[in-house]
């Protein structure tokens, strides 16, 4: 073993860690485009955001200039909590694959709502706190949302009413009990709670929610309760910025060693995880300083990049939400009930879509028992049980890895390990038992979801 052989764990010191966010889009020359009110069809003015989101998110929403963004003191000490989290070298499972390619990981799944969403979590709790909101309201499909958010807000001090998607509240009955060990209101949804809940339950009367319905819940109960706002977890440029810190830190990290990557991977469910691991090094490519190969990794099941359609739509069912123009597969679709895997959202967070579009990113599409084949060999190999929605990124990682054992390649890849899943165990045992099935939407089932996109001039899919 050679004397400056690569850590298995690079760590950073807590003085090393970043103290500001980056934002890409100010190195984009073609911006994201903005969100329109649906009713106008004009862009969405921050006047017309606030009674949903908090004032200074809000204005992170749409500042598309500022590079850098400080990031309060509050929200680093409790980054201080749980980061700088570990950009590990995946030396067993690269032995595993008997691959020349160098494997690294950034590992976002060490604190206990197990997975990157606490990084957003923490920052949009603490610009609800000090605006002098009482609580805020969301949504929440397998629950690590839901779960960083309640995290968030006892830290702060403020109510959180989560809508969680029906089908996991009632499978995940211990992610709702950590939420609401940390104090907060968790509703299966649709609910009886909200008009737009009663509304779609009456025309789906046994329908097991989604994503989008329990969005339009949490909208309501925002906008219609005195001091609350609305939060995202995902596909907001707001969102993205704050996971900037963990492309930022990797960033760090690697340059400690000289390590360039040549490929950074990361899983796409509303993007919140991929912006963010990509983020400085897509900025130094948007620069024109360097490049680097970045693959966006979806299910099979719910393709909106590589099936999807370049279009404004909505990003709730319920159609009360604005529309972001993205890779989207239509705001009525919904995955088919044997998906277990997660990202499940319909579109895709505007600027990542951007990035796509202009050809600066990649994207595959990968079935789930393989991916679960490849969260298998992970956890027999680096110890860690991954989620199956992280595990998307283990899959294409594997994939590039194995590529570069046939050409002798010693490339190297960088993905994002975005959370543990110690809640996903029913997929898990489907997956054992040999009854997970794989489950490809048809043209049909596609074009379904894409007649929900709204028509109007300028908006032909
Ligand atoms: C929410 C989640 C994702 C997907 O969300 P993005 O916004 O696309 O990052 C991926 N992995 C884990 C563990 C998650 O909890």
């Amino acid at each position: 073993m050679s004397e400056n052989k690569i850590p298995y764990k690079i760590y950073l010191e807590e003085s090393e860690m970043p103290k500001q966010w980056y934002n890409m889009r100010a190195d984009m020359k073609n911006k994201p485009a903005p969100l329109l009110n649906p009713a106008t069809l004009k862009p969405l003015t921050a006047e017309e955001l606030i009674p949903i989101f908090c004032e200074e998110l809000v204005k992170q929403e749409l500042d598309e200039t500022t590079p850098f963004v400080d990031i309060p003191q509050e929200i680093q000490e409790y980054y201080k909590t749980y980061r700088p989290s570990p950009t590990m070298r995946a030396y067993h499972l690269e032995k595993a694959l008997g691959t020349p390619a160098k494997i690294y990981y950034k590992f976002e799944g060490n604190n206990t709502s197990g997975s990157h969403k606490l990084n957003s979590a923490l920052a949009q709790a603490y610009y609800a706190k000090k605006q002098g909101l009482k609580g805020v309201t969301t949504e929440t499909g397998a629950g690590q949302w839901g779960t960083a958010l309640s995290m968030a807000c006892s830290y702060f001090d403020l109510d959180c009413k989560v809508f969680m998607v029906k089908v996991s509240y009632e499978q995940k009955p211990f992610r709702r009990e950590v939420m609401r060990t940390y104090g907060a209101n968790v509703t299966p949804s649709p609910s009886m709670t909200t008009e737009v809940g009663k509304k779609i339950l009456a025309e789906h009367p046994g329908t097991t929610g989604s994503l989008g319905c329990a969005i339009s819940e949490a909208v309501e109960v925002a906008t219609k309760s005195e001091g609350y706002r609305y939060v995202l977890g995902s596909v907001l440029n707001q969102v993205l910025l704050h996971q900037s810190v963990i492309g930022l830190e990797t960033k760090i990290a690697l340059d400690k060693y000289n390590i360039t990557p040549d490929i950074i991977i990361g899983c796409a469910g509303g993007g919140s995880n991929l912006g963010g691991l990509i983020a400085p090094f897509m900025g130094e490519k948007l620069r024109g300083e360097k490049d680097y190969r970045f693959i966006a990794v979806e299910p099979a099941s719910c393709p909106s990049f590589t099936r999807g359609k370049f279009a404004y739509d909505f990003c709730d069912t319920g159609m009360i939400c604005p529309l972001a123009k993205m890779y989207t597969l239509g705001s009525g679709f919904m995955p088919s009930p044997n998906h277990a895997g997660g990202l499940r959202f319909h579109g895709m967070s505007s600027t990542l879509s951007q990035l796509y579009h202009d050809g600066f990113m990649e994207a595959v599409a990968v079935e789930q028992t393989q991916v679960f084949e490849a969260a298998e060999q992970f956890a027999r190999t680096e110890g860690i049980l991954p989620a199956p929605e992280s595990s998307h990124a283990i899959r294409a990682a594997i994939d590039e890895a194995l590529k570069c054992k046939e050409t002798g390649e010693e490339k190297t890849i960088l993905f994002g390990l975005t959370g543990t899943g110690y809640f996903d165990m029913y997929a898990y045992e489907a997956f054992h038992d040999g009854t997970m099935t794989d489950y490809i939407p048809t043209e049909e089932d596609l074009a379904q979801g894409f007649a929900g996109i709204p028509k109007f001039p300028g908006n032909e899919i």
